[in-house]
C-alpha cells in the first residue's frame, strides 16, 4: 500500500523512514494508506527549505503573494467536491459535512487574498518639526502549524495561507490520522503558483513535532488539538522563544431560556450536538435548560433519536463514525461512567452500528439528563455524539455554571429577550457567543477567539489578529532635512 508523500522543497517525496502509522477507513477500519514518520534528515530538509525560500519570498510584492491566493481560491472551488470526497473517505464525515469543512477553509483563503489592505501600517506626519512616523508590517520568517484530525481542510487553511501571504514560509505537520486531504491542499497550492519551499508538509506524530518547537529557525508555531498537547506545545515553543498560539479542547454550553422559540431551539440543537458525530471543537455538548424550558427535553430527545449514523455517501446519514477505535472506546467509557454516576440516560447510542460495516467506529446519538457538574461526562471533553442536559432555575445560575467551567471556546443562548441575551453575552467568560445561533464560528474577517483552557496565547486565528500573529511591526521615525537644519547638539530624547 502506498505511503503518503512528504512535500519538501517543492517536491513530493517518498519518506525513507521505516516507521509508519496506518490510516484506516473509520467506517470499517480497513487500511487506506500509511502515514510516514519523517526522518530527522527529512525534518531538517523541510526546515532548511523553508528558511532558504524565505529569503526570496519575503521580497515578492504583497500583490503577487495575494494573487497566488486568488488562484488558490479558484482552484479550491473547482476541486471542492473532489477534496470533500477524499476528506469524507478518510474521516468518515458525510459528504455535505466534508464540503462544509473545505468551504470554511476557502473562506480563509478569501481573507488572505485581501492581505494588502490588512497589512497596512499607520502614519502620523509631523510628529515633531520635520519628523514623520510610520509603521510597516514585515514577515517573521519560518512558521509551523500542527493540526488535528477533525477538520483536515479547514484548520490547515486557517494557518498557511495567512502566514504565507504575509511573506512567511510554512511547515505544516497535519494529523497522522487523515493526511491525504492536507496533501491534496498542498498540491493545489503548488498548482496555484507557490514557489518551492514556501510550503513544506511533513508527516508523523509527536517526534516530528519536537524539532518544530525547538529549532531556532522557526519563529512562530500555530497549534490546534487537545488540551494536554496544546499546553505542551505552548510551553515548549515559548520556552524556545517562539511566538505561539494554541487552540485546544472545549465544553460548549447552550442556555435555553423559557421564552425562546421552541421550534428554533429544537431544530438547531440536534445538529449542533450530534452533527459530525460531536467531533467539533464548537459542538454543543451541554444543553442548559432554564426553568420551564426543561419540559422540552423529551421532544428534543425524540428529534435527536431520528438522526442515524451512516456512510459518508449515504444521503440519509446524519453523521459518520468516530475517527478511530480508540476514540470510540473513550466515548463508550464516558457513557458507561455517566450511567454509573447516576446520570439519566434518555437515549443510548452505545450499541449503534451500520449494517455491513459492523467493524466501524460507530456511536449513535446519546442524551443524558440530570447531569451534574462533578460527573466526568461534564468535566471531560467527550468529542462524541453525546448531549448532556442540565437544568437551572435562572439565567444567573446558568452564568455561574458556565463561568465555573474551565473551557471557554463557544457558547450560545436561545431567548426572545434582548435583555437576557445582552446580560449573557456581556458576562459569560467564553470567547465566542451565539445569540439564537448554536455554533458561533466567526467568518474569517473576525477572529476565532477561544478563551481560558480552549486557547493558550494572545493573538487568535484568522481575521486581523492572524495578520498580527504572523508579522512584526516595524516603526520608522524619519526626518528629512530641508533648509532649516537644526543647529546645536540635542542632549535630550526629545525629537524637537
Ligand atoms: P491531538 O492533540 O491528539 O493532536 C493534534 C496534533 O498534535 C496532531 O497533529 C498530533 O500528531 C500532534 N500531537 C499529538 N500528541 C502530541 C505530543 N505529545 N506532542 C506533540 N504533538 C502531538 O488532537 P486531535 O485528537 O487530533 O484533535 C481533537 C482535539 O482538537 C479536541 O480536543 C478538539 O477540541 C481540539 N480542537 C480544537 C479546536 C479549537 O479551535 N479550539 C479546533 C479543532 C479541534
Amino acid at each position: 500500500m502506498k505511503q503518503v508523500p512528504l512535500l519538501i522543497d517543492g517536491e513530493f517525496i517518498t519518506s525513507a523512514t521505516d516507521e509508519f502509522i496506518t490510516v484506516t477507513n473509520p467506517a470499517n477500519n480497513t487500511p487506506i494508506t500509511h502515514t510516514p514518520c519523517a526522518t530527522e534528515s527529512e525534518m531538517e530538509g523541510a526546515i532548511a527549505s523553508a528558511t532558504h525560500a524565505f529569503s526570496k519570498w519575503k521580497n515578492v510584492p504583497v500583490t503577487e503573494r495575494a494573487r497566488v491566493m486568488m488562484r488558490y481560491q479558484a482552484l479550491l472551488k473547482v476541486h471542492h467536491d473532489e477534496i470533500a470526497t477524499l476528506l469524507a473517505q478518510e474521516t468518515g464525515k458525510t459528504f455535505d459535512d466534508a464540503k462544509g469543512d473545505v468551504w470554511r477553509g476557502i473562506e480563509v483563503v478569501e481573507q488572505a487574498m485581501n492581505a494588502p489592505a490588512l497589512m497596512m501600517g499607520e502614519t502620523v506626519e509631523n510628529v515633531a518639526r520635520g519628523v514623520d512616523t510610520y509603521s510597516v508590517t514585515q514577515p517573521l520568517g519560518v512558521c509551523a502549524g500542527i493540526t488535528p484530525f477533525n477538520f483536515p481542510a479547514m484548520i490547515p487553511l486557517w494557518m498557511f495561507p495567512l502566514a504565507i501571504v504575509c511573506g512567511n514560509t510554512f511547515i505544516l505537520k497535519p494529523s497522522e490520522q487523515d493526511p491525504l486531504t492536507p496533501n491534496r491542499l498542498a498540491e493545489l497550492f503548488l498548482e496555484a503558483g507557490a514557489p518551492a519551499g514556501v510550503l513544506n508538509v511533513v508527516h508523523g506524530g509527536k517526534e516530528q513535532v519536537e524539532p518544530l518547537l525547538t529549532d531556532p529557525r522557526i519563529k512562530a508555531v500555530s497549534f490546534v488539538g487537545s488540551v494536554p498537547v496544546g499546553q505542551h506545545i505552548y510551553r515548549t515553543a515559548t520556552a524556545n522563544m517562539k511566538r505561539a498560539q494554541c487552540f485546544a479542547g472545549a465544553k460548549n454550553h447552550t442556555v435555553i431560556m423559557p421564552d425562546a422559540n421552541k421550534e428554533h431551539v429544537l431544530n438547531n440543537l440536534v445538529g449542533a450536538s450530534v452533527g459530525a458525530a460531536g467531533q467539533r471543537c464548537m459542538a454543543i455538548s451541554v444543553a442548559l435548560f432554564v426553568g420551564e424550558a426543561q419540559q422540552w427535553i423529551p421532544e428534543l430527545v425524540a428529534r435527536i433519536a431520528k438522526v442515524k449514523p451512516g456512510l459518508w455517501d449515504d444521503e440519509e446519514a446524519g453523521f459518520g463514525p468516530l475517527i478511530s477505535p480508540q476514540a470510540k472506546r473513550r466515548v463508550l467509557g464516558l457513557i458507561q461512567e455517566a450511567k454509573e454516576e447516576g446520570a439519566e440516560c434518555l437515549l443510548d447510542g452505545s450499541t449503534a452500528t451500520v449494517e455491513g460495516y459492523e467493524d466501524g467506529n460507530w456511536v449513535g446519538p446519546t442524551v443524558f439528563n440530570k447531569v451534574t457538574a462533578d460527573m466526568r461526562i461534564y468535566t471531560e471533553e467527550v468529542f462524541g455524539p453525546v448531549l448532556s442536559c442540565m437544568s437551572v432555575d435562572s439565567l444567573d445560575d446558568a452564568l455561574t455554571l458556565v463561568n465555573n467551567n474551565p473551557y471557554g471556546n463557544g457558547t450560545s443562548i436561545f431567548t426572545n429577550s434582548g435583555a437576557a441575551a445582552r446580560k449573557y453575552q456581556r458576562n459569560v467568560e467564553v470567547g465566542q457567543v451565539g445569540i439564537n445561533v448554536p455554533i458561533p464560528v466567526p467568518l474569517p474577517f473576525f477572529s476565532f477567539t477561544g478563551w481560558k483552557n480552549s486557547f493558550y496565547g494572545d493573538l487568535h486565528a484568522y481575521g486581523k489578529q492572524a495578520i498580527r500573529f504572523y508579522s512584526e511591526t516595524k516603526t520608522v521615525t524619519a526626518r528629512w532635512l530641508e533648509d532649516d537644519v537644526p543647529s546645536g547638539t540635542n542632549l535630550t530624547i526629545s525629537l524637537d
